[in-house]
């Protein structure tokens, strides 16, 4: 998926695990959410992580290749543990959840993710293309259900 779509998703999963564990989804944790939702992706130099840390994409992509390790569930545990010793712990909460986030969105594509990685088997629930019209549909669903689902205020003008 997009950059953007990767977003739009990453904010609606912390809204719904907002929801779920009773806190109120602050902006600062929504921003989080976003930037978790653009991180697998610093394995493609192209991509918005990867152009934000060439030094970490280029030779990632180089070596393993886009959607390798850093679209797996090794990569969520190895994150989680670096949080960890850096003393994060709950706070870093909703940037895993846009971690994860990216992975779902990912697998709804035919290229799919190797969340079992290095096994190399691919998991996928091919519904969209990455970039198309059906993506867009898609995302813009997943936003207003999980607005209805959560109750959400809609702004004035809509
Ligand atoms: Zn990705």
């Amino acid at each position: 998926m997009m950059a953007g779509s990767h977003i739009v998703l990453g904010a609606c999963a912390r809204v719904v695990a907002a929801r779920l564990s009773g806190v109120a989804p602050e902006p600062a944790a929504m921003a989080a959410a976003a930037l978790g939702a653009l991180l697998p992706d610093i394995d493609h130099p192209g991509s918005w992580a990867g152009r934000k840390m060439r030094l970490v994409s280029v030779p990632l992509s180089m070596v393993v290749g886009h959607r390798g390790v850093t679209h797996s569930l090794l990569a969520v545990v190895a994150g989680l543990a670096v949080l960890g010793t850096l003393g994060v712990g709950f706070a870093a909460a909703p940037l895993v959840v846009g971690y994860l986030s990216h992975l779902a969105a990912d697998m709804l594509t035919p290229s799919g993710v190797p969340l079992l990685w290095p096994n190399r088997r691919r998991f996928a629930l091919p519904v969209c293309g990455t970039g198309g019209i059906v993506e867009l549909l898609l995302v813009a669903a997943l936003a207003a259900l999980t607005g209805w689902a959560t109750g959400l205020p809609i702004p004035r003008g809509f």
